[in-house]
């Protein structure tokens, strides 16, 4: 039964007024399905992408439970931990739980690399509800004493394929390690595979699976075209594409490139053309990563060229067009990268160049979407040879589909209207005030607590403030006793992958 009101969730008035204020109208598909699971104490294993409402989907439920508790932060601890792999993610989920928080009073904070530590060590210091990490970061602070994570009741695992993609899965088992076995536990992926089942399977207990079609991409509602060039007119089709819209104030259009160098380097000669853009990718700064970004969402440049990482997330409502200037290398992440356009209930364009060079992963992405993707025919750069290399190419896929009928190629639907995906104002985040509290000094030890399964609603009582929750860290699985022990540090060649992930 599809629920339509976000009253019928079982939502707090508090909750509902934030929710109002958002302007959403209707509970995605992922949050009717969520929401009231999530009260109700169970985990998630959710496979769901971006754009379908599932940080409102997790974060809703968990700041109610916060909130009706009754328990309080104590210093160097936070209650509910949202782990995401990259920067501009964790921002934009921080964004959304002030907006949802609005009413309530619980505090939350950030912590990810690339900005001073200071912050984020001052407001753990004092204790806080809700901490949006990456995991970096959030090991760095933890390697220092600056958290811990005893008072962790509930955990969120965001972009879980992305952090693997990432090199992340080291620091995310210290992390799940160091974890209170009693808490509540959510995993999100936009893709699912065996190594994030196998990851699930030691993160959460007796889950409510939760699927928003995986298997159909959220693409129909996207106009997709694709340019078919030679390597040299690239940049020319480029500037031939976008000049029309140089003097559209409210012209928005996000290009992907391959490498740091090269956005930067197609940024500057975009500029040089007469079309205002910046770059942002991760060799820049935190803070000239985020001026970038905010010049685009304020319409102050009409481009914005990014690599993958550091465009992961990035939530601009009324983007009009993304340009994959490079295709990427992995077929879902060409997903990922239209997704970024035809939110809000605009329809969105999405421009794939083309060229000899990259025929099979072109061919690649086609497969992987069951589509084939219409040629952009507005120019005076198309190559009609590369167009016979990938004709030939479809053909076969075609004669391969008659074998098989599930193959068979989907029509793009002329505007088609996804329900997977969600549109809805963004509103200034507001910040919430720290409550006042006396917080009791930080414990180690933990009440004992009999866990040789996890409880499934770590919140039985609504505790008075001075009935701390603290966990024992008894009866761990041998894994997590194992790591107990060991010094939280990195290994070296850990960290050098990582890095080198992070900066991209
Ligand atoms: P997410 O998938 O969490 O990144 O959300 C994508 C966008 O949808 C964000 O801008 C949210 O503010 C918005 N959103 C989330 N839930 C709803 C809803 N029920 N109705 C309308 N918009 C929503």
């Amino acid at each position: 039964m599809s629920i339509e009101q976000f009253s019928q969730l079982g939502l707090s008035e508090n909750i509902l007024k934030s929710i109002r204020d958002a302007n959403y109208q209707k509970p995605s598909p992922i949050q009717q399905r969520a929401i009231p699971a999530i009260l109700q104490g169970r985990d998630i294993f959710g496979c769901a992408q971006t754009g379908t409402g599932k940080t409102a989907a997790f974060a809703l439920p968990i700041m109610q439970k916060l909130e009706t508790s009754g328990n309080f932060p104590r210093p160097l601890q936070f209650r509910a931990l949202i782990l995401t792999p990259t920067r501009e993610l964790a921002e934009q989920i921080g964004a959304n739980i002030s907006m949802y928080g609005k009413h309530l009073n619980l505090s939350y904070c950030k912590a990810y690399g690339g900005v001073s530590l200071k912050p984020q060590i001052r407001a753990l210091s004092i204790g806080v509800d809700i901490l949006v990490a990456t995991p970096g970061r959030l090991l760095d602070l933890f390697n220092q004493k600056k958290l811990s994570f005893d008072g962790v009741e509930y955990l969120v695992l965001d972009e879980a394929d992305r952090m693997l993609d990432m090199g992340f899965l080291p620091d995310i088992r210290k992390i799940c390690s160091q974890l209170p076995n009693k808490r509540q536990s959510l995993l999100f992926s936009a893709t699912m595979s065996e190594e994030i089942e196998k990851l699930a399977r030691s993160i959460v207990i007796n889950p409510l699976k939760i699927s928003i079609d995986p298997d159909k991409p959220t693409v129909e509602k996207i106009d997709q075209k694709v340019a078919m060039l030679e390597s040299l007119d690239k940049y020319n089709f480029l500037t031939e594409l976008l000049l029309p819209h140089a003097d559209e104030k409210d012209f928005l259009a996000l290009v992907f490139c391959r490498t740091k160098h090269g956005a930067s380097k197609l940024a500057k000669r975009l500029s040089k053309s007469g079309i205002s853009a910046d770059a942002i990718h991760g060799d820049k700064s935190q803070s000239a990563r985020q001026r970038a970004l905010g010049k685009f969402k304020d319409h102050n440049i009409r481009v914005l060229v990014a690599t993958d990482i550091a465009a992961r997330g990035i939530d601009v409502k009324n983007m009009n067009m993304v340009v994959n200037y490079d295709l990427p290398d992995e077929v879902e992440t060409y997903v990922h990268r239209i997704g970024r356009t035809a939110r809000a209930e605009a329809s969105g364009e999405a421009v794939s160049l083309c060229t000899r060079d990259n025929i099979q992963d072109f061919s690649a992405i086609e497969k992987f979407i069951k589509l084939d993707i219409p040629l952009y025919t507005n120019t005076q750069y198309h190559s009609e040879n590369v167009f016979e290399l990938i004709k030939k190419n479809r053909a076969f896929r075609a004669k391969m589909a008659k074998k098989n009928p599930q193959q068979q190629p989907r029509k793009i639907k002329d505007k088609e209207f996804s329900a997977e995906i969600l549109y809805g104002e963004r509103r200034p985040s507001v910040y919430m005030e720290k409550p006042k509290f006396n917080a009791g000094s930080p414990s180690k030890k933990g009440k004992k607590f009999d866990n040789k399964q996890r409880s499934k609603s770590p919140q039985k009582s609504f505790a008075k403030p001075q009935k701390q929750n603290s966990f024992g860290k008894q009866n761990k699985p041998a894994f997590q006793q194992k790591t107990k022990t060991q010094k939280p540090m990195r290994p070296q060649k850990q960290k050098r992958i990582r890095k080198n992930f992070v900066s991209n």
